[in-house]
C-alpha cells in the first residue's frame, strides 16, 4: 500500500511544471522517506547529477560525504539520509556555471513534501539558495557570515554550509575554523542523529 509520502514522491517524478526552461528536460533527483533522520537541502542538481539520476554523486558529494563521516551505503540510505534540493532538475549552465536553481520548484514541491519528512533531526542547508529558502530573514548578510554563525541556527536543527563544489577550495582555504571548529561537530552530530556507532568508525569511500 503506498504511503503518503510515496504518493507526493512519484507526482514530483512526473512533474514537467517548468518543462521549457530546461535545457535537458525534467529529471527530478530526490531521495526521501518519510522516516530519513537527516535532510540535505542544496541548490540544484549538476549536469553530471542529472544524468545518472543520483544525487550528489560527483565530487562534490565525494567531499560532503566526507565532511558528514558517513560512506556511500549511510548517505544512499534514504531511510537515514534525505536530500531534497531548492531545485529538482538540472536548470542548466550560464556564463559563470550552473544556473540558479527553477524559483517554481521549492514553492511548488517543498510545503508537500517537507511536512511528511518526521523524524528529521538534523538539516543541512547547503548554499546560499537552501539559506535563502529556509533560514530565511535569519541568515546573515553573505554566505560566510551565516555559515559562521552556524551555532545560531543549531537551536533549530539546522547548520548552514557552503557548497562542497571543488571550486569553493579558495573559501575553505580562507576560513580555517570551518574544518578546524565546524566539521568536527557535524560529524558528531551526524552520527548521534543516525545512530552511528560511533563518527569516525565508519568506512569513508
Ligand atoms: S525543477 Fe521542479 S518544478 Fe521544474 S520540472 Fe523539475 S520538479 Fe518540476
Amino acid at each position: 500500500m503506498s504511503t503518503q509520502i510515496d504518493r507526493v514522491l512519484t507526482d514530483i517524478r512526473a512533474c514537467q511544471i517548468c518543462k521549457a526552461y530546461l535545457p535537458l528536460g525534467p529529471r527530478p533527483v530526490i531521495q526521501a522517506a518519510s522516516g530519513s533522520r537527516v535532510l540535505i537541502v542544496s541548490q540544484a542538481p549538476g549536469r553530471k547529477v542529472h544524468e545518472t539520476g543520483i544525487p550528489f554523486n560527483d565530487p562534490s558529494g565525494n567531499r560532503l560525504r566526507d565532511w558528514m563521516g558517513v560512506n556511500d551505503e549511510t548517505f544512499y540510505d534514504p531511510s537515514r539520509v534525505a536530500v531534497i534540493p531548492m531545485g529538482f532538475c538540472f536548470p542548466g549552465t550560464g556564463k559563470s556555471g550552473d544556473l540558479p536553481p527553477r524559483p517554481e520548484c521549492a514553492p511548488t514541491w517543498h510545503p508537500r513534501l517537507l511536512p511528511l519528512l518526521t523524524d528529521v533531526r538534523l538539516t543541512l542547508d547547503i548554499g546560499q539558495y537552501a539559506q535563502n529558502g529556509l533560514l530565511g530573514e535569519q541568515r546573515g548578510r553573505t554566505l560566510t557570515d551565516t555559515v559562521k554563525g552556524w551555532r545560531e541556527y543549531l537551536k533549530d536543527g539546522k547548520l548552514p554550509l557552503p557548497h562542497p563544489s571543488p571550486r569553493n577550495q579558495m573559501w575553505l582555504r580562507r576560513n580555517p575554523w570551518f574544518e578546524d571548529e565546524l566539521l568536527p561537530d557535524l560529524r558528531a552530530r551526524v552520527a548521534t542523529a543516525l545512530d552511528l556507532p560511533s563518527f569516525t568508525s565508519e568506512s569513508l569511500s
